[in-house]
Order: C-alpha cells, then sequence, then structure tokens
C-alpha cells in the first residue's frame, strides 16, 4: 500500500465518523487533511497538465475567519418592527434552533475553507455559496480571502454571469481555467483583483440537484490542477453531509419538541369533560404555541341553523369580535374552514385595496393584518362540516409557515376529538337530568337541587319557597283535544313559570305529567305568594289557538309552603306544598294556598 493509499482510507474513516454528525464534526477538517494530503501524494501525472505556479515571496496571506451570511431573512425582517405580539416560546425557540444548525453548518464550512487555504497556498479566494431555496441563483455564504475587505457580502452568482454561471448548470460538474482574461472582474469581488486562475465545484445532493457551489480562486496563472479539482469534488461531497445532517438533526428536535407539547395537552384535554374548559385548553395551546396579532376561537353551535358565536378572540380590535353570534350565510373568511373543513392561507399584499371581510360587513376594517390562517376543528373525521375554527391573524406577510401550518393541523386533530368527547358527555349528562318535553329539570335533578338549595340557604339563613302546581282538569283537555295537545298546554304552562321566576336563581322542575315544582330562594313569605299569584294569573292568559273562534284557556292551583332555615326536611316541605294544593283544588281550583294558612284540623 502506497502512502497515498493509506491516506485515502484514513481520511475515508474519519469523513465516516464525521457523518455521523454531532460531536464527530470536528473531524472533517482532519479529513480533508488527510484527503489532500493522499491526492498530493499520489503517483505523479504526467507532465503535460497544468503548470503550478511558484508563489512570490512577498505574498500575504490571512487565514482569519471570514464573516457568515445567514440566509434566514425570516428573522431579519421580524426584528425591524417593534409592536406588541404574541410572540410565543415555542416560536422563538424553533427560530433559535434553525440559527444553532445554521451556525454550526456555517462553522464547518469556514474550518473546511480555512482548511484548504493552507493545503492550497497558491489559493487567495476560497467561497462557498448556498442557494438559499432559489434553484437558479446562488449567494455568497462564506468565504476565507487574502483580500476580505473587497469581498462582497450580497454576491450572487445568476445566469449569464459568464464562467461562474456555468456551475448553476446540471452538465457542468466543475469548472478549471488557467488562464482567466486580465480586466475581468469576479463578482464577489468589490474591485478587480486581476484574478487569472479559477477552480470550482457545484455542491450536489443526493438527487444531484444543484445546492451551491465551492469555488478557489488564485492571482497566479494556471494555478489549479485537475487532481485538485478533483479534491475539492470530494469535499463538497463532504459539505453537502454536514449541512443535510445539520437540518435533518434540527428538525429532528423541533419536531421531538412539537410532539411532546401535544401529548401534554392531549393529556390535559383528557382531564376534562366540559365543553368550556376544551375551549379554554385550545385557546391556552394556541397561546402558548402560535405567533399572532389577533386570535379569533369561532365555535358553530347549530350546525343545522348554521349559527355559532366567538369563543375567544384577543389582539387588534379584537373587542368587536368577543362573543358576537354568526352565521355561515354571512360569508366572512373566518367561517369557511367551517364549511368545507379546509384551512385557509392568505396573505393580503399592501397594495391591497379591497378588505375581506373576517365575519361579517359591518367590522371594523384592519388593513394592518397582512396573513391569516385559519384551521378548522371537526369532531369527526366524517362530519359535514367543522365545529370550530381557530383563526390567527399577523401583520407579516410570512408569518406561517410550514411549522406552523403543520403543528396547528396536528392540534386540530387532538382537539377535535377531546371536543366531539365533552359534548357527547354534556349531552348524556342533560339526557339524565332533563325531562325532553319541556326542557326542565326531571324530578330526580330537581331533588338534588333542592338539596343544594337548601344547604346554601341554611348557611345563609334565608328562606326558600316551594311551590307545588298541577293543571285544573288536564284529563278534559286531553279528551277533548288529544293527548298531543295536551303535551303543547304543558309545553306552554313550562315556558310561563320559567319566564316569571328569576332565571339562574329560582329553580324549576317538572314534578310528574302534569304538576310542576317551583324553589324560590332567598324569598319572604309575602314574595313567595306574589310570585305564586304571578304565576297563576299569567297561565290564566295563555292562549292556545286550538278552538275557532274562542282558544283554548287553562288555569292551575298552586300550593305553597316556606321553608325557614330551622326547617329541614325538604321531602317534608314538598309533601307540605302538595297538601296546600290538595286545598286550593278542594277550594275551586284557579287559586293560590299557602300551607301555613290550612287550618291544623285539616292537616
Ligand atoms: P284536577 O283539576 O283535579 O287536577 O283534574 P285533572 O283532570 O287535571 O286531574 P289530574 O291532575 O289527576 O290529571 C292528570 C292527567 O294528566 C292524567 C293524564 O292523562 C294527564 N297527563 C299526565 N301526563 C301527561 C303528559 O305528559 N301529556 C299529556 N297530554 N297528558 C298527561
Ligand atoms: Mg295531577
Ligand atoms: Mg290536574
Amino acid at each position: 500500500m502506497s502512502v497515498s493509499e493509506i491516506l485515502f482510507v484514513v481520511a475515508g474513516a474519519l469523513l465516516g465518523l464525521a457523518f455521523q454528525g454531532g460531536m464527530f464534526l470536528f473531524l472533517i477538517p482532519f479529513a480533508v487533511v488527510a484527503f489532500s494530503l493522499a491526492i498530493m501524494n499520489r503517483p505523479s501525472l504526467p507532465s503535460n497538465t497544468s503548470v503550478i505556479p511558484v508563489i512570490k515571496k512577498g505574498d500575504k496571506r490571512s487565514t482569519a475567519l471570514s464573516p457568515v451570511v445567514t440566509p434566514d431573512i425570516r428573522n431579519e425582517f421580524m426584528n425591524t418592527v417593534k409592536v406588541e405580539s404574541n410572540e410565543p416560546n415555542s416560536s422563538l425557540r424553533v427560530n433559535q434552533v434553525w440559527e444553532r444548525a445554521n451556525s454550526d453548518v456555517d462553522k464547518a464550512f469556514g474550518d473546511i475553507l480555512r482548511c484548504l487555504k493552507v493545503l492550497m497556498p497558491q489559493a487567495n479566494t476560497l467561497t462557498i455559496f448556498t442557494n438559499g431555496g432559489n434553484v437558479n441563483e446562488f449567494r455568497l455564504r462564506t468565504f476565507q480571502s487574502d483580500f476580505p475587505n473587497i469581498i462582497d457580502m450580497g454576491a450572487k452568482i445568476t445566469e449569464n454571469m459568464g464562467i461562474l454561471s456555468k456551475l448553476l448548470r446540471p452538465e457542468v460538474n466543475r469548472i478549471l481555467e488557467g488562464d482567466l482574461l486580465v480586466g475581468k472582474r469576479l463578482p464577489y469581488y468589490i474591485e478587480n483583483r486581476m484574478i487569472r486562475s479559477l477552480v470550482g465545484v457545484p455542491l450536489l445532493d443526493r438527487d444531484g440537484r444543484r445546492l451551491g457551489a465551492l469555488m478557489v480562486d488564485s492571482l497566479h496563472p494556471n494555478a489549479f490542477t485537475d487532481a485538485e479539482a478533483h479534491a475539492l469534488m470530494y469535499i463538497s461531497q463532504a459539505m453537502y453531509t454536514v449541512s443535510f445532517k445539520s437540518f435533518v438533526s434540527a428538525q429532528n428536535y423541533i419536531e421531538q419538541q412539537q410532539f411532546s407539547t401535544l401529548y401534554r395537552y392531549q393529556r390535559k384535554f383528557f382531564q376534562t369533560m366540559s365543553v368550556k374548559d376544551i375551549y379554554k385548553q385550545m385557546f391556552e395551546y394556541v397561546k402558548e404555541n402560535m405567533p399572532f396579532d389577533r386570535l379569533t376561537i369561532l365555535a358553530l353551535d347549530d350546525p343545522k341553523k348554521g349559527v355559532g358565536h366567538v369563543v375567544y378572540c384577543v389582539g387588534m380590535d379584537s373587542e368587536q369580535f368577543t362573543n358576537k353570534k354568526f352565521t355561515l350565510s354571512d360569508k366572512g373568511l373566518f367561517v369557511m374552514p367551517l364549511m368545507n373543513k379546509r384551512p385557509i392561507l392568505r396573505v393580503f399584499n399592501s397594495g391591497f385595496a379591497d378588505y375581506v371581510p373576517r365575519l361579517n360587513d359591518s367590522e371594523k376594517r384592519n388593513m394592518e393584518l397582512r396573513q391569516l390562517f385559519v384551521m378548522p376543528v371537526a369532531s369527526e373525521p366524517d362530519s359535514k362540516v367543522a365545529e370550530l375554527a381557530i383563526c390567527l391573524e399577523s401583520r407579516f406577510t410570512n408569518r406561517y409557515q410550514d411549522h406552523e401550518k403543520k403543528l396547528l393541523k396536528a392540534f386540530a386533530g387532538v382537539a377535535g376529538f377531546a371536543y366531539a368527547r365533552a359534548c357527547q358527555f354534556e349531552k348524556g349528562k342533560d339526557l339524565a337530568t332533563r325531562d325532553p318535553l319541556t326542557g326542565l329539570m326531571n324530578r330526580g335533578a330537581l331533588r338534588e337541587s333542592m338539596r343544594t338549595e337548601k344547604i346554601r340557604a341554611e348557611r345563609q339563613k334565608t328562606n326558600i319557597g316551594v311551590l307545588m302546581m298541577d293543571i285544573d282538569h288536564f284529563k278534559k283537555v286531553n279528551d277533548t283535544y288529544g293527548h298531543p295537545v295536551g303535551d303543547q298546554v304543558i309545553k306552554g304552562i313550562a315556558n310561563v313559570i320559567s319566564n316569571e321566576i328569576r332565571k339562574d336563581i329560582d329553580i324549576v322542575g317538572r314534578y310528574g305529567g302534569e304538576e310542576f315544582v317551583v324553589g324560590l330562594v332567598d324569598v319572604t313569605p309575602e314574595g313567595m305568594i306574589e310570585t305564586a299569584e304571578r304565576i297563576r294569573k299569567s297561565v290564566g292568559k295563555l292562549e292556545f289557538p286550538i278552538l275557532k273562534p274562542e282558544p283554548l284557556r287553562v288555569t292551575v292551583s298552586i300550593g305553597a309552603y316556606l321553608v325557614t332555615p330551622e326547617f329541614t326536611d325538604m321531602k317534608k316541605a314538598v309533601s307540605n306544598a302538595d297538601q296546600a294544593l290538595y286545598k286550593a283544588k278542594e277550594g275551586g281550583r284557579n287559586r293560590v294556598v299557602q300551607f301555613e294558612d290550612i287550618e291544623p284540623a285539616a292537616v
């Protein structure tokens, strides 16, 4: 084995290790040294190849690491505007991870160039160009030069740039020039440096796509050999691997973070069965993970009627949307994803004259919000509409990108499932506690509710008024008009009672077929009778348009019992009210009788 072959093996081994990424990346410069030494120690080439020039003694060569160009313009743009936006930690972390990956790659590239500079003393400037996402254009990423002060940091290689443009073409796998025209300026020099020799190779990915170029120039004619051009190709391949591995490891890291946040919220979702809690957790997740200048969360309450409401709205001009109702026929941008279950990503350019309504035409037109991203949340994969929508808006036109889209899409899946589960639970709970005909509490729920109110009343030393009521001669209604009409009457009376008592304070339930019980919280004896009379009179005024020309009218009888703080038996209280009701029936119906007024003998 020749020295050259041994060096090739050593270089290969070092590169192999370096490809593992991480801490092994530092081996790359050594691998490059080994590679280059191997090439230089190869049995000599035929003597008619390029002449290696003699370097003049006075030449000064700098090996200082040159500044690095970061191609991530997104961050540069973001930092120029200072306004209060929701910039969550997680999106800052994502930027940091990419910055870190970028700087790792820059460091490795810089090391390689420094190493090459030592091994190729005839070189004056070494550059690395990368495409930054644009296939037809390479930008200067980093360099190593004897003339760092006249390198143009914004230099680009585009089509029609003479010899350098060749590296953009798919059929060219290297350039090697030893006799460049004097007077021709290379695009990365601010002034002409009379460059005579140039060697360059493309940076290719695994599929042969051009990601950039590695180039070395020299003031000397015929400064580079075929063998050196060959060596640069190997090095450019190693550079691609370093860059690719860094990209993959950054991406993996970010995805791992996203996954663990999602997992955390999934667990949170499963700790609750309430729809309200689900809304709240959605809001918190978006705040924690998404950047925005306005966030709006919509809920479609009745998919059949197409009506819903704004659950949360924060940020710019949010007051106008808070608690607002909407209908699907309003045709705002926010509701579109509810209808077709597809996310929307829209950009409004500064020249955009027409405002596109978010919820309806009458809203305040905010022209500053320039990017909109709406993600629908559907409870079932095969449902026709989505029940929820997360609407994000930003003043920047490029705020929502792949990372944000992927993250929110995954979250929408989890949230939709949790929402469906909570809805089903609440519906089940409702079925178990509500009377289906009137929507009032059923007997069991009423008993529970009375017990809870009694505990509170004892603590607060207040009374509870218990009213027991029964429709008069109801059998006759059924017999004359039929059961369905009887049901309508029961429903109508339930409505009247609900309207005459204090909403969310007093309680009412359907006690039996055509009997209702009302609990009046914190009431005086007079207040109790007043309310009972009010209900009785309102029922009497109620008209059911059955009998023509005369409408059907019904009356109720009411028994009342006042539960003072000292009286603790609620079962007995209801039975007392029932006895008073019996007296009311006996006394001729359509009246209110208070238990306390019944003669003791009658009790
Ligand atoms: P009174 O004035 O003495 O109360 O006479 P009444 O005819 O109303 O007698 P009672 O209260 O005993 O009548 C109960 C009737 O209510 C019997 C039943 O047919 C009817 N009923 C009970 N539940 C329902 C219901 O859900 N729908 C309908 N349509 N009728 C019901
Ligand atoms: Mg009855
Ligand atoms: Mg009755």
